[in-house]
C-alpha cells in the first residue's frame, strides 16, 4: 500500500491531474466528503487528508510515504528525515511583508525602528529580518494575520500573498519580498526504499506531468 497526504484546497485541486498523470484517480472529493482517508482507483494506493503544515510529520513518520507540501510549510518544518526530490511548481505565491497603507516601512526601517510582526512563519521571517538587519519582535500567529495591523496587535505581517485581493480589503500592501513560494513533493527515506519501484513509477509521472497550472 502507498499513502499519499495531501492537503485540501489549492494543493489538492493542483495535484489531481499529477495523479492522474500516475493513473492515480481520487474515489472521492474531500472538499465533499468528511473522510480524512480516501481510496482511489487503485487498490494499492490511498491519499489521507491532513492539515498543510501537517504533511512534512506524517511523512518525515512514515504514516505517508508521499505528500505536497508548500515550501513555507517546509522550511518551517524543516525537513528532518524528508526526501525533496521535486519541485512541483504548483500552488505558487509569494512570501512577503505587509503594513497598513499609509505607513512608511522603508523609513521606519531606515531610522532603526523596533518593528512588531506578526506571522504564521516565524522561521522564514527570522531570517529575512535578520538578513535585511531589521529589528523586529515576532508575534506567533495560527491564521488571519491581516487583522494584526488592524487592531494594534503589529506594525506589519509576513504572509503568503497571490492576487493581493486579502491584502487590499484590509487594506494592507506588500512592501518586501521574502522569498517565492510553491509546493515540493516530499518522500519518506525509508519507503523510498522497501516500495522503490512503486514510489519510483508515482516519481516519475509526476514529474513529467509537473509545471504551472494552466
Ligand atoms: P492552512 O489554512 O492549513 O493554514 P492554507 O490552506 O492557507 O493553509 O495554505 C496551504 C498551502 O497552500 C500553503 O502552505 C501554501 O504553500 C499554499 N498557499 C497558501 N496561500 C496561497 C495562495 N494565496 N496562493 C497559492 N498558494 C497558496
Ligand atoms: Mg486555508
Amino acid at each position: 500500500m502507498i499513502t499519499i497526504a495531501l492537503s485540501k484546497g489549492r494543493i489538492f485541486e493542483e495535484t489531481v491531474p499529477l495523479l492522474a498523470a500516475a493513473g492515480i484517480v481520487p474515489s472521492e472529493d474531500p472538499e465533499r466528503s468528511r473522510k480524512l482517508i480516501l481510496s482511489t482507483n487503485r487498490a494499492d494506493v490511498r491519499l489521507v487528508i491532513v492539515r498543510a503544515s501537517d504533511v512534512p510529520t506524517y511523512v518525515q513518520h512514515g504514516a505517508a510515504d508521499l505528500g505536497v507540501a508548500g515550501y513555507d510549510v517546509l522550511l518551517e518544518h524543516g525537513g528532518a528525515g524528508l526526501y525533496q526530490p521535486l519541485d512541483l511548481e504548483i500552488a505558487r505565491c509569494r512570501l512577503m511583508v505587509a503594513v497598513p497603507r499609509g505607513f512608511d516601512y522603508h523609513d521606519a526601517v531606515k531610522q532603526g525602528a523596533r518593528l512588531r510582526v506578526a506571522t504564521k512563519y516565524v522561521e522564514s521571517a527570522r531570517e529575512h529580518f535578520a538578513r535585511k538587519g531589521v529589528h523586529v519582535d515576532l508575534i506567533k500567529l495560527y491564521g488571519s494575520m491581516e487583522l494584526a495591523p488592524l487592531v494594534g496587535l503589529a506594525d506589519a505581517i509576513v504572509d503568503l500573498v497571490s492576487s493581493g485581493g486579502t491584502l487590499a480589503a484590509n487594506d494592507l500592501v506588500a512592501v518586501e519580498h521574502v522569498l517565492d513560494v510553491s509546493s515540493r513533493l516530499v518522500v519518506n527515506q525509508a519507503a523510498l526504499k522497501l516500495k522503490c519501484a512503486g514510489l519510483q513509477a508515482i516519481l516519475d509521472a509526476f514529474a513529467g506531468a509537473r509545471g504551472p497550472a494552466a
